[in-house]
């Protein structure tokens, strides 16, 4: 299998550390619990106010950042009859990629990590209680007051962009530090927010290293670092319950008979490790979680099938790490991630480049809905199931019959998308690779 992903084919990696959740989740619980994730949920909570006064488009919401979770029957049937592939179940996409603030789903884990870090300044200095109002943080002084500190981030575009929307609306000063894979027009909109932007030549990890150790200079710097943060994570668990509760909405059941399969794109890992793992605490063993990565650049399968885990870098398997799936383009894993979703991912499947634009106008004319080509990656997942032996293997182990698979719920994840440029959107459309 190793072979496949060595010459840059399109494959499906079974995780063969994969557990039932009662073996795991002692063990995961150690690193991230229940209660951690409800802290952050009560966190997100308490910025509510503050989020709708700085950010005037999450005012219908309440200041709550969340997406739409919608039914696309049309793209599963453009899907059937374009791939000949007979897709048992429901399709959903999950709208991440229309995500208030930050049109990502690093608005859910940047932002987080932003607002985090100012409660904390805000509390050591004596400026803020818990029980406040969190509005308070908007005005003048507090804006002074943050102006001191710097945020820093390494990314390829989109972490980048939610971390310096946010941290330059609250006065932060804010330094994004992209890699070369980084798309222009995200400099741009960057700039115009106030944001300081670093390019560099290099890949996503070197960017990371460089930002990481500018910041380490300067003691008022404080950095996001999206190959180790605990706080990233615990921003994109939320998601979990969140789901849940949409799931409830819309009557969709989850258990034995109705079992969930959820299809993750996946860079660095961070946000698909952070949602996940949220799911997987609710939906525990009837939950079938996977992620998909580009063929040039598959971090997480090459970190966790090898053991190397962040020590793993695409290139020293003899791929490129280049993808047109710009927020997807990770040369090496999380180690966090890898680890903790050793036995928790069901498996990785990866797709070339060229898959990723003929799903995009597939999405497009068939649903009318645009997203950005790296979350296209989402629908490598149904296809994969039911296209791959090795995971017709995997349902025929976890008792996934006929008639329960009939009954299944399939969620691709739209990562981002929104805020791409009409222009670039119809350059999208018509790539052909
Ligand atoms: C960042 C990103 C991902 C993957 O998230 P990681 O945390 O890097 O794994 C997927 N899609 C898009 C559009 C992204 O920006």
């Amino acid at each position: 299998m190793l072979n496949l992903v060595r010459q840059g084919k399109e494959t499906f990696w079974l995780n063969p550390q994969f557990l039932p959740f009662d073996l795991t989740s002692g063990l995961c619980e150690l690193v991230v619990s229940d209660a951690d994730i409800a802290e952050a949920e009560a966190r997100w909570q308490r910025f509510a106010p503050l989020l709708v006064r700085l950010f005037p488009e999450t005012k219908s919401q309440r200041g709550v950042i969340e997406s739409p979770l919608r039914a696309i029957p049309k793209m599963k049937q453009a899907l059937a009859d374009t791939y000949q592939t007979s897709l048992a179940g429901q399709l959903y996409l999950k709208l991440d990629s229309h995500l208030p603030i930050a049109g990502s789903v690093k608005a859910r884990g940047g932002i987080y990590e932003v607002l985090k870090h100012a409660e904390d300044l805000a509390i050591a200095a004596g400026k803020l209680q818990i029980q406040d109002n969190y509005e308070k943080l908007a005005e003048p002084a507090m804006r002074t007051f943050f102006s001191q500190y710097a945020i820093q981030v390494g990314s390829t575009g989109n972490l980048g962009l939610s971390i310096g929307i946010t941290s330059a609306a609250l006065g932060f000063r804010t330094i994004v530090h992209m890699s070369a894979d980084a798309r222009a027009w995200k400099k741009e909109l960057l700039r115009e927010k106030g944001a300081q932007v670093i390019e560099y030549d290099q890949d996503y990890s070197q960017a990371v290293a460089a930002g990481r150790q500018l910041s380490a200079s300067d003691p008022h710097s404080y950095f996001v670092d999206d190959e180790k943060s605990l706080t990233l994570f615990l921003g994109y668990a939320v998601a979990g319950r969140r789901l849940a509760d949409q799931l409830a909405a819309q009557a969709v059941a989850v258990d034995a008979e109705h079992p969930l399969f959820v299809y993750i794109p996946a860079g660095v890992g961070g946000a698909p490790g952070g949602i996940g793992y949220g799911l997987k605490r609710i939906f525990k063993d009837h939950i079938h979680l996977f992620f998909v990565e580009p063929t040039e650049c598959p971090s997480l399968l090459l970190g966790m099938a090898s053991g190397l885990y962040e020590r793993a870098r695409v290139t020293d398997f003899g791929l490129s790490g280049k993808t047109a799936a710009d927020g997807l383009a990770c040369a090496s894993p999380s180690g966090l991630v890898t680890r903790l979703m050793s036995n928790l991912l069901s498996g990785i499947f990866t797709v070339q480049d060229a898959h990723l634009f003929d799903l995009l106008r597939l999405l497009y004319e068939s649903e009318h809905i645009e997203i950005e080509p790296s979350s296209l990656a989402a629908f490598m997942g149904p296809l994969g199931l039911f296209h791959y032996p090795l995971a017709e293997d995997y349902c025929r182990e976890h008792g996934l019959t006929k008639q329960r698979l009939a009954q299944a719920t399939h969620i691709c994840w739209a990562t981002g998308g929104s805020l791409v440029p009409q222009d670039i959107r119809e350059a999208y459309r018509h790539t052909g690779i």
